[in-house]
């Protein structure tokens, strides 16, 4: 069978590739800790619940308007007033198959053969495979753990060229957890207030799970809501991601774009999830507070174990349900049957061994770290970081 190149260039996703891995030898009887993929462990909350089985009653089953439902549009709008200062119209909203499509969407609406699209890293892994799909160039910035997991205006400016059209910036961080500040964000606005042929993809799917106490959107810096799309949605913060619910707020050109584009593949987001995610956006709140609190007690918790496993270097996460911790210090290290070389290696040598699947940071673009999600029971991580520790001391 003779396939595309766009499709035979594409990697598969890591997160999801390692999470699968786990599953089938979770099934083969295998007791495996599963700290690979990043998705909330709690139930969707209940009034949540309550108003999908309503939606289905209700005959809320047909097509709905390509860019969602109406009254969830201008809900989108009143929690970006409220919570982040944002006025948006309706029609600026565009609700999709959850974040994952909203960032394909409009990295294939914005770009084109030869365009650059600015991807700091560590950065979550399917950021440069969508900007290869939309047929433009990754143009990778590094930042590590010595400078927070952070780019810096410097860096910024040194990457763009003629060619930049997009800058993805995901702040919380998947896979570091770092957090932004008001004052960087402005920082690096000042740089792209420089370069108007760039547009910023603000990836803010982790908003609410911040342990500093802000979030800060970049679309708030002066002239930058113009050039900005933000993306988020119910996944993390309502625990709802196989609801498959995200949206962008987005300058009106883009917005339309976005929606021709969906309008030719997937059509709407479900119905039934989108009076779901109605019912998060108007319920009470308590349950995301909730939540971030449980997440970082976990953070504590994991920080705290994973600090004293020797050949760990741990950066403290502000936000999200990742640590990424430096793990090359044991590079070279055999247990005399195998070898670890790569982050790669060490993810496998982990799930085979210790029987805890991770990820290893190659498919991050941080060849030295690895991920492990946090979002599990308090025994749950004491126990696989009880595993890390016992299958680290058999290396030599
Ligand atoms: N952006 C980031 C940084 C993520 O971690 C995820 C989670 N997979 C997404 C976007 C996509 O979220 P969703 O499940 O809503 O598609
Ligand atoms: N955001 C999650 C993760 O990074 C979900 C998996 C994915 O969509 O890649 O693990």
């Amino acid at each position: 069978m003779l396939l595309s190149p766009r499709v035979t260039r594409l990697q598969p996703s890591a997160t999801l590739v390692m999470s699968q891995k786990s599953a089938e030898l979770k099934a083969q009887g295998i007791d495996i800790i599963n700290l690979s993929v990043g998705e909330p462990d709690f139930d969707t909350p209940e009034h949540i619940r309550a108003a999908a089985k309503q939606a289905i009653d209700d005959g809320q089953t047909r097509y709905t308007p390509v860019p969602g439902i109406p009254a969830l549009r201008k809900a989108i709008c009143t929690k970006l007033q409220k919570e982040n200062g944002l006025d948006y119209l309706p029609e600026q909203i565009i609700v999709s198959n959850g974040a994952k499509q909203s960032v394909c969407n409009t990295l294939l609406a914005l770009c084109d053969e030869g365009d650059e699209v600015i991807i700091p890293a560590p950065y979550w892994v399917s950021y440069p495979q969508m900007a290869l799909m939309a047929g433009a160039t990754p143009v990778i910035v590094e930042a590590g753990i010595e400078q927070g997991f952070k780019i810096t205006p410097e860096q910024l400016e040194a990457a763009i060229t003629t060619r930049s059209r997009v800058l993805i910036l995901c702040t919380p961080s998947n896979p570091t957890g770092a957090v932004y500040t008001a004052a960087e964000l402005e920082a690096l606005s000042a740089v792209l207030r420089r370069h108007t042929q760039v547009t910023v993809i603000a990836d803010e799917i982790y908003e609410h799970i911040n342990y500093t106490g802000q979030h800060a959107s970049i679309a708030a810096c002066p002239d930058m809501k113009e050039r900005t799309v933000i993306v988020n949605g119910v996944s993390k913060a309502y625990a709802m991601t196989g609801w498959r619910i995200g949206f962008i707020a987005a300058p009106t050109d883009i917005a339309k774009a976005t929606q021709k584009l969906q309008g030719q593949y997937t059509s709407n987001p479900c119905s039934v999830s989108q009076y779901a995610a109605l019912a998060a956006y108007e319920g009470a709140q308590d349950c995301v507070e909730e939540m971030r609190q449980a997440f970082a007690r976990r953070k504590e918790l994991i920080v705290g174990l994973a600090c004293e496993i020797p050949g760990f270097e741990v950066s403290d996460p502000d936000g999200a349900f990742y640590v990424f911790p430096k793990c090359s210090a044991l590079f070279g290290k055999t247990d005399g049957q195998r070898t670890i070389n790569t982050s790669t290696d060490f993810a496998l040598y982990l799930l085979e061994e210790a029987h805890v699947a991770t990820v290893g940071g190659d498919a991050f673009g941080s060849p030295d770290c690895f991920r492990m999600s946090y979002a599990t029971s308090d025994d749950n991580i004491r126990e696989a970081m009880r595993r890390i520790r016992e299958a680290l001391m058999r290396l030599r």
